[in-house]
């Protein structure tokens, strides 16, 4: 039993990799590599490089490893990319994810855990938002990802497959062990700038909007740790291995913090100033957005440990400070003649 990680290179995927493997699960890694890096996939785990909607190529590694789970983390994530991109993204996230599903059902691979956003509420008319409030994204990301959900539903009622469905709010932070964490470069996430800014990559963050309807005038998200978000991943593996119906879950923690929070929790775990500019909204971005994740906690069991701000800013900037030595070893290794 083997379960196949696509975009197990990115940052997401990557640490969901070493929680199967730290769990003693049999992975293999899907990965075109365009923002992830074979550094990222832990040693002894094959990393496969090639396209998630590549049927020929899925068909193979299904047979080849005796694939029984799929979780599929390959997508491009940039909101604002989306907007100027499109139908990048529509190739990419949905094109691609419908060639997966297909190929799956094909296959006989039967469980399906599937990375999707909180993009898919929009703006919604209420907080915390609840899985069944209405769909109306307001950027091509979120409608690239709410097909693909449409894609698994119908093709779950179909065909002999199921699946669980996780809308991902705002994912942050790093591996405790500091084995992981987000690491591409030109990142446009809040707490991954802004951990870059403290540590004097970047000379200033700017805040997109302070004419919002939230208290300060910043937009809302609600952060959750990616340790707790890939555990919401195993826990949905266990689910479906235990023969239980398809589920479309929230991933955050049920409250939200401002960008000038977030900005203040990151100047307070690094101990520095930084320069903050205010600067104009950006397109495709709602107003506040926080999950009810009460279904995720009552039907997987889903237990949080990092439900905490400073946790969360504290192990993107330790990461942050490890990458470098990371990036080193990586270079030096491919330099390096084979023995
Ligand atoms: N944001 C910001 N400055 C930045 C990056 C992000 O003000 O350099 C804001 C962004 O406009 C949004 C919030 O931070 O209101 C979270 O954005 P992010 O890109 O991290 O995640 P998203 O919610 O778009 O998925």
């Amino acid at each position: 039993m083997t379960v196949l990680v696509t975009g197990g290179a990115g940052y997401i995927g990557s640490q969901m990799v070493l929680e199967l493997a730290d769990a003693g699960e049999r992975v293999v890694v899907l990965d075109n590599l365009s923002t992830g890096f074979s550094w990222a996939v832990p040693d002894g785990v094959p990393l496969v490089i090639g396209n998630a909607g590549d049927p020929e190529l899925v068909a193979h590694l299904v047979g080849e490893y005796g694939i029984e789970a799929i979780m599929h983390f390959a997508a491009s994530i940039v909101v604002p990319d989306s907007v100027r991109e499109p139908l990048a993204y529509y190739r990419n996230n949905t094109v691609n994810s419908r060639a997966l599903i297909e190929c799956a059902v094909q296959n006989g691979v039967k469980n399906f855990v599937f990375s999707s956003t909180a993009a898919v509420y929009g703006n919604p008319a209420e907080i915390p938002v609840t899985e069944s409030a209405p769909t109306l994204p307001i950027s091509p990301y979120g409608w690239s990802k709410l097909m693909s959900e449409i894609m698994l539903r119908d093709a779950g009622h179909a065909h002999d497959l199921r699946y669980v469905i996780l809308r991902y709010f705002n994912v942050a932070g790093a591996d405790p062990r500091r084995r992981g964490g987000q690491s591409s470069k030109g990142a446009t996430h809040l707490i991954k700038v802004a951990v870059e800014t403290a540590l004097g990559l970047r000379p200033k963050i700017e805040v997109f909007g302070t004419d919002y309807p939230t208290p300060d005038g910043t937009c809302i998200r609600d952060y959750i740790h990616v340790a707790d978000l890939v555990r919401a991943h195993s826990d949905a593996l266990h689910y479906l291995r235990s023969g239980r119906p398809s589920l479309t879950l929230n991933c955050g923690y049920g409250r939200g913090f401002s960008v000038f929070d977030v900005i203040a929790a990151v100047k307070r775990a690094a101990g520095v100033d930084f320069k903050v500019e205010i600067a104009g909204r950006r397109a495709g971005d709602p107003a506040q957005i926080v999950a009810d994740s009460g279904a995720a906690r009552t039907a997987l069991g889903w237990r949080p440990r990092y439900d905490d701000l400073a946790t969360i800013v504290t192990h993107a900037l330790a990461w942050e400070r490890e990458l470098p030595r990371r990036q080193v070893a990586s270079s030096e290794a491919i330099a390096a003649p084979s023995a």
